[in-house]
């Protein structure tokens, strides 16, 4: 018998509502759901006093695919932002990522790119680190030990819960590092942020399909299972298999946001308090974003610890431990010809919302 769809879209995020667009584009029948109220999965906006408050984390896009960038230029018209966070450590101020603005601050009696290089170059000689076998070694490889211990000891701990020796070396390398006076975050081509909000994106790819909010997979499964021929699972994939080889690790993130009566808090979307003691890791002043001239202002401090079931997963933590039980996952996975997994918790991987769509379209061109 014919089902009533051709896919079942579990998760209405970027991944999902990519998915649902090109698939509907093709002619497929599409039927998306999410079990939150709204669309947009973790990149979701809200509206709040005309500021566009990134109700689940920051979300700068960026990229240096020019299909990707057109792609997701269609759904919105982007701003000009560049995210330029500023460091906080002891009270003292530092630009972020680490470039000549970082290194001068960082020994003030140096001032040329040659001078830094031989800086950290001293630094680093002091260790001897071949080949880093974790995050504490590939840190201190690229920036010596003060910047080390300033800027990332103490933030990493932080947002992984665990100290940088048991952390894999490829989560800081998300992080330029430039002998030059730039304190653009990335180093991709485009970057901005899209005027008037992320949801609108969703709502726009979502437009002509049907969508259930409220409506979670695994409460109704049986009921969801039978109703598509294929399905689009975004959620954990340790979830779609009731955890039977246990639980995969996660990072959650809480977020204490407020509203303040003044037009400016802090003067920059992200600050980040990179010592151990401060317990949140960043402070982000939403209205930055989009440049608002507001008379109020939104603020979220960011606070991560480690996920139990029943909290929202944000980060995959990519040890190998994870990695290996994952891969366990995986091979369930293929096995089941009718059911795909995407995105960041059906891939378990750290992506960025660039490679998010990529992937999706990727998958699509495949089918
Ligand atoms: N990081 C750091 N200090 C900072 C900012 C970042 O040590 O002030 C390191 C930290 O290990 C973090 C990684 O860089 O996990 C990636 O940071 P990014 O800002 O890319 O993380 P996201 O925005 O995805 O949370």
């Amino acid at each position: 018998m014919k089902k009533e769809y051709d896919y079942l879209i579990v998760g209405a995020g970027l991944y999902g509502a990519v998915c649902a667009y090109e698939l509907t584009k093709k002619g497929y029948r599409c039927l998306v759901i999410d079990k939150r109220k709204h669309v947009g999965g973790n990149i979701y906006t809200r509206n709040e006093h005309g500021i566009n408050v990134h109700v689940y984390g920051a979300h700068i896009f960026h990229t240096s695919n020019e299909e990707i960038w057109n792609y997701i230029n269609q759904f919105a018209e982007f701003n000009n932002f560049i995210n330029s966070p500023i460091a906080i450590y002891k009270g003292n101020r530092y630009h972020l990522p680490f470039n000549m603005n970082t290194f001068v601050e960082i020994w003030p009696d140096i001032s040329t790119p040659e001078q830094a290089k031989e800086r950290i170059e001293k630094e680093k000689a002091e260790f001897h680190i071949e080949e880093p076998k974790n995050l504490e070694e590939q840190a201190i490889n690229l920036v010596g030990k003060t910047i080390y211990e300033r800027l990332i000891k103490g933030y990493t701990a932080k947002q992984w819960g665990r100290p940088c020796t048991e952390l894999p070396p490829f989560i800081i390398k998300r992080l330029p590092v430039r002998f030059e006076f730039n304190n653009n975050y990335f180093n991709d081509i485009y970057q901005g942020i899209p005027i008037g909000g992320y949801t609108q994106i969703i709502n726009r790819m979502l437009e002509k399909i049907d969508l259930k909010l409220n409506a979670d997979f695994f409460a109704n499964r049986q009921y969801f299972e039978q109703i598509a021929s294929r399905i689009i699972y975004t959620g954990p994939i340790d979830q779609f298999f009731e955890y039977k080889y246990g639980p995969l690790e996660y990072r959650t993130v809480r977020f204490e946001t407020e509203t303040l009566d003044i037009p400016d808090y802090q003067g920059n979307a992200v600050i980040n308090y990179t010592e151990y003691e401060v317990p949140f890791t960043r402070i982000i002043e939403h209205k930055h974003f989009e440049f608002g001239k507001q008379d109020k202002t939104v603020i979220s401090k960011e606070y991560s610890s480690s996920w139990k079931l029943g909290d929202e997963p944000y980060y995959p933590v990519n040890n190998d431990k994870n990695n290996e039980l994952y891969q366990k996952y995986k091979i369930e996975a293929d096995k089941l010809s009718n059911v795909h997994f995407g995105g960041r918790l059906g891939q378990y991987k750290y992506y960025d919302m660039d490679k998010v769509i990529l992937e999706a379209l990727n998958y699509i061109k495949s089918l």
